[in-house]
């Protein structure tokens, strides 16, 4: 089960309040006040923990506060803190302020952030005692805490970034890569949204997998594709190369491949140092098994390709070669993460 959005109310904890209390002390007449302050609220913090990855928790509990402050107490005792309360939400998540829209924080990994403040404590009397008043018998109760509705939205960061050539296919693969939880999403913090799509390998392990549109047209140049879409797909932990195994206009794999690499080097250093699984597409075209190896034999000598660089066989439209390929996929992305981490 996956969560990608949430509406909460947290609340932080109010402060405690203030003492009225005089000294009785057996041998000391008249004794002055010694009412302390109360204590604070606790705060209510969100922290980016890179061990979550879903805001399905937050979906069957929406209420979450933070403790009161204690009250002042006698002898000057300041009341004691109120608990604070910490939410560990995955990062990435867009927290709004659901009363009036407003994007409140854009979690970041390891960040950590007070998103309601716990009132102060109330004043004890003896911080009201001055030359004119001596006894004071008034003391302020303590603040409220803040409290907000949060709506809380997940931004899906891609694991693997889809890149190809205009019709090798990549709209096709991401339709059926993501075919149990079609998911194509509407992002608008990027100028050219990029085509999201969540494969799940079981209940565990899920990949979500960007496809990258128009690399080819001019993208070097700028042309089209945004910083944010950009900085976006840099985050992608790997990338799928898609091409097409018998091209239209008679062009070559081998040569696309190339055609495409040169564009990603020149687009985008970060991107063309990620790992890559290439997936030689379209075998649905070639008449039998024999061809389709022979195939990616002709691919790994034209590229002379080495052992460390896998070549998966699928066709986008028969599904065949799909699962190998996201598990090669998982392979490439899960180095250094534990099992269940989705980005
Ligand atoms: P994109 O430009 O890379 O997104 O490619 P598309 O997914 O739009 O596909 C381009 C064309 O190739 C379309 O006409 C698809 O129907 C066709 N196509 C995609 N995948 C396959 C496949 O596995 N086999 C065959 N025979 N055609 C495919
Ligand atoms: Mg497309």
């Amino acid at each position: 089960m996956f969560a990608d959005h949430a509406v909460i109310h947290v609340k932080a904890g109010a402060g405690g309040h203030g003492c009225v209390s005089f000294r009785r002390e057996k041998y000391v007449p008249k004794g002055g006040p010694d009412g302390g302050n109360g204590g604070r609220g606790g705060d209510v913090i969100v922290v980016g923990d890179e061990n979550t990855q879903t805001l399905l928790d937050f979906k069957s509990q929406h209420h979450w506060s933070a403790g009161h402050g204690f009250p002042g107490e006698g002898r000057d005792c300041t009341g004691a803190d109120g608990k604070d309360f910490t939410l560990r939400l995955p990062p990435g998540t867009l927290i709004f302020n659901d009363a009036t829209g407003e994007l409140m924080l854009d979690l970041a990994p390891g960040q950590s952030h007070v998103i309601a403040k716990g009132g102060k404590g109330g004043f004890g009397n003896t911080h009201f005692k001055h030359a004119l008043n001596q006894t004071p018998r008034n003391a302020t109760p303590g603040e409220p805490g803040e409290e907000f509705t949060l709506r809380l939205e997940l931004k899906l960061i891609a694991d693997i970034g889809l890149v190809g050539m205009p019709n090798a296919g990549k709209s096709t693969l991401l339709s059926a890569l993501t075919r149990a939880k079609p998911k194509i999403a509407d992002y608008p913090f990027t100028t050219l949204a990029p085509q999201l799509g969540i494969a799940e390998l079981d209940a565990e392990r899920r990949l979500v997998i960007a496809d990258i549109p128009g690399l080819i047209e001019g993208a070097a140049q700028g042309v089209g594709l945004g910083h944010d879409f950009l900085r976006h797909i840099e985050r992608t932990r790997a990338l799928v190369h898609l091409l097409d195994v018998a091209p239209l206009d008679g062009s070559d794999p081998a040569q696309n491949y190339e055609a495409i690499r040169k564009e990603l080097a020149a687009y985008s250093t970060i991107l063309a140092e990620k790992p890559e699984v290439i997936a030689l597409n379209k075998m649905d075209l070639l008449p039998d098994d024999a061809a389709r190896q022979e195939a990616v034999k002709k691919l790994r000598k034209d590229l002379r390709l080495g052992h460390d660089v896998e070549v998966v066989a699928i066709s986008g439209a028969t599904h065949a070669g799909i699962r190998p390929l996201l598990d090669a996929c998982w392979r490439l992305t899960s180095a250094g993460r534990s099992p269940a981490r989705s980005w």
